[in-house]
């Protein structure tokens, strides 16, 4: 299991990038985040930040 980002919801903010202890999450070229499954340790931390309730497990 990993945690995704819903892009329609996301804002852009950068809130879970700062907060990702293992640096999953990046910004494409648009500004959209998206978290790497391969690294998410499935922590939560990111989703607990979203301002926008953006990030779910999967
Ligand atoms: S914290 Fe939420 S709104 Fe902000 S960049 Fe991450 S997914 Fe998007
Ligand atoms: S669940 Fe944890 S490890 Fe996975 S992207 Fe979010 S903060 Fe990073």
């Amino acid at each position: 299991m990993a945690y995704v980002i819903d892009k329609e919801l996301c804002i852009g903010c950068g809130a879970c990038a700062d907060t990702c202890p293992v640096s999953a999450i990046s910004a494409d070229d648009e500004g959209k985040y998206a978290i790497d499954a391969d690294s998410c340790l499935s922590c939560g931390a990111c989703a607990g930040g979203c301002p926008a309730d953006a990030i779910s497990e999967e």
